[in-house]
Parts: C-alpha cells; sequence; structure tokens
C-alpha cells in the first residue's frame, strides 16, 4: 500500500509471544496487499485489470468485500468515489505506471476516462468473482483499501485477546477500549502544510475509526499549478476546488477511508450537503486565503460525537 502502519495495544494478560503477534500483522498485511495492490503485478486486482471481458474472474472474499462497500459509497455519493478510476488515476502519474511532471495530453486523458464506470463492474459472492464488462476496465482501491486493512488488523488483534488497541496505517485510524493508563485514545489530526504550525483537534476515539484524505501530501506541480492523486471522475481531472483536508469518523476504517476520500472529490460545498444528506461525522478544512490559517467545518454528526470541540459560531 506504499505506507507505513503502527500499532499500540495492551492485554490484561500476558501475551507470551509479542514477536508472534507483530509477525502474523505483517503477515496479513502482505496477504491483503497481494489481493488488494493494483502496484503489485499478480496481485489480485491486478490481474483483474488485465482479465477479458464478460468472465467471472475468482477472487478472495476480502476483495469482494472491499469492492462491495466501494460500490456502495459509490451510489450514496452520486458517483463521486469511483474504484473504476484506475487507468485514469495511472495516466494522471499517481499509479504504478510512474509519476508525472506535467499533465498529459487531452487524448490520453479521454482515453483512460472513458475506460472508467461502476456500471461496468460486477461483483459476486459466492464464490468470491469479479466481471467487467469491456475490455480495459481497471480497479484502483487505493482510496479505500487501507481502511479495509486496518479494520481487519483490529479482528487479528481481537483474536490474539488484546482488549485495547490503537491501529494506523497510513493515516487511517482504528481504536478500540482504552489507552493504556485508562481513557479513550487520543487522535490528533494533521493541519494541511502552510498553515497555523501545530496539530489539529485532539480527537478522543473508543470503539470507532477515523479516516483523513488530503490534496496536500501526493501531488506534482506543473506552470503553478497543483495537480492532486483524488481525480473528480465527471471531469476526468485531480480537483481543483479549495478543501485541503477532509476527516470522516466511522464504525469502521474501511467507511471511513471511503467517505474522507468522497468528501475530497467533492469539495467544499457539495461534501457539506453529502454529510448532512447521508448523516456523516464529518471534519473539513480549508486554507484561507493567504494560506496562512486553517478553517473549518464540522458536520452535526461529528459535532453530536464530539460536543466540546463544536466550534462556536464566528469563531472559524
Ligand atoms: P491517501 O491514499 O493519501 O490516504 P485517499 O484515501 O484519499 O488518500 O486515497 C486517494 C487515492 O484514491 C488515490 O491515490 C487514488 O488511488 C484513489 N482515487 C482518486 N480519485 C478517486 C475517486 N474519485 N474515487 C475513488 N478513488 C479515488
Ligand atoms: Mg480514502
Amino acid at each position: 500500500m506504499g505506507t507505513s502502519w503502527s500499532v499500540i495495544a495492551h492485554s490484561p494478560r500476558e501475551i507470551v509471544d509479542p514477536k508472534a503477534v507483530s509477525e502474523s500483522i505483517a503477515g496479513l498485511l502482505a496477504t491483503l496487499d497481494g489481493r488488494l495492490s493494483n502496484w503489485i503485478d499478480d496481485s489480485e486486482v491486478s490481474r483483474f485489470n488485465r482479465a477479458t471481458p464478460s468472465t467471472w474472474v475468482p477472487v478472495s472474499a476480502d476483495t469482494v468485500a472491499v469492492v462491495q462497500a466501494a460500490m456502495d459509497v459509490s451510489a450514496r455519493s452520486g458517483g463521486a468515489f469511483d474504484v473504476t478510476l484506475g487507468p485514469l488515476v495511472d495516466t494522471w502519474g499517481f499509479g504504478p505506471g510512474g509519476a508525472r511532471a506535467a499533465p498529459p495530453p487531452d487524448r490520453e486523458i479521454s482515453g483512460a476516462g472513458s475506460l472508467a464506470g461502476m456500471t461496468r463492474l460486477q461483483v459476486r459472492d459466492n464464490p468470491p468473482a469479479l466481471m467487467k464488462s469491456i475490455r480495459g476496465l481497471g480497479l484502483d482501491l487505493g482510496g479505500i483499501a487501507k481502511g479495509y486493512a486496518v479494520d481487519q488488523v483490529a479482528e487479528l488483534l481481537q483474536g490474539w485477546g488484546f482488549t485495547g488497541y490503537l491501529v494506523e496505517i497510513g493515516g487511517e485510524v482504528r481504536a478500540r477500549g482504552e489507552r493504556p493508563g485508562g481513557g479513550p485514545w487520543r487522535v490528533a489530526l494533521e493541519t494541511p502544510p502552510g498553515t497555523a504550525a501545530g496539530t489539529g483537534p485532539v480527537i478522543p476515539l473508543q470503539g470507532l475509526a477515523v479516516a483523513t484524505s488530503g490534496t496536500y501530501r501526493n501531488f506534482f506541480e506543473a506552470d503553478g499549478r497543483r495537480y492532486s492523486h483524488i481525480i473528480d471522475p465527471w471531469h476526468k481531472f485531480p480537483v481543483t476546488h479549495t478543501l485541503s483536508a477532509a476527516s470522516v469518523i466511522a464504525d469502521t476504517a474501511m467507511l471511513a477511508d471511503a467517505w474522507a476520500t468522497t468528501m475530497m472529490v467533492r469539495g467544499p460545498e457539495h461534501a457539506r450537503d453529502l454529510a448532512i444528506e447521508q448523516g456523516l461525522a464529518v471534519l473539513l478544512q480549508y486554507q484561507d486565503a493567504s494560506g496562512t490559517r486553517w478553517e473549518t467545518w464540522s458536520s452535526p454528526a461529528w459535532n453530536a460525537l464530539l460536543p466540546e470541540q463544536a466550534p462556536t459560531p464566528g469563531s472559524g
């Protein structure tokens, strides 16, 4: 998944072999990478991306679960979240094809863009399999797979008997129980760079997950413009709005991850509407015009979860 992970966990009874625990986590993550990553040539996703249309391609139950969740978020977001943008993400230089220093030519954008479409993707549970209706359709689960992996690591820790843990992969986090010493885990949200120094709000997290998506970590610049890895499926272009980061709290890290990406696709105004309409707990961080301050908006569901953090009117 091209990122780092960390786990903090504790248990009332002695864990006989902590090294075995971390090895089992690393093993699980390697397995999931080999299923969900389009950066690994023989992963399930990569093989599906090369497969012929109109035939079922057998995959694991993990891949089916992630694709089904992606379809659900896609439907609920009016198509903003779209895991069939693989070829387009790659064309823009954010896939395994390699980075770019300048935007691709128009015909490459329209060519790769024309291959996308969630309605061209079918999924089946039993036996687990995927099917595409056109040649060249390619999955990119980069906006959701890390969250799923967080959830799977959490389950693994559950199985080992841990009663409190904080699992993090590339900024997507899930917590259960209490932190060592008692009280909820405390997760500080990063503020986008160029804004006031320090961290953003600190979120007490117990039994929930939080994911953050931003345009400020993965991008290239050309001719004074910034091109981020979040792709607008309608314009086939990296998003151009002023939203710097979106955080979502949800029951699972998978949904938090997918919805955080979705908010970044939609941009500030639509993201607000979508968060309210879908009852999602969302925090949006904007850069103000001078680029020196960050401003936030939080949804009603976010404020209900974190009443002590709810902004006072006019405080920005
Ligand atoms: P990060 O990987 O930085 O944590 P995200 O969770 O927001 O950030 O995922 C961004 C990734 O999602 C992109 O690198 C790309 O692989 C994928 N992606 C880009 N645009 C979309 C989109 N419209 N719908 C679904 N996935 C997308
Ligand atoms: Mg995401």
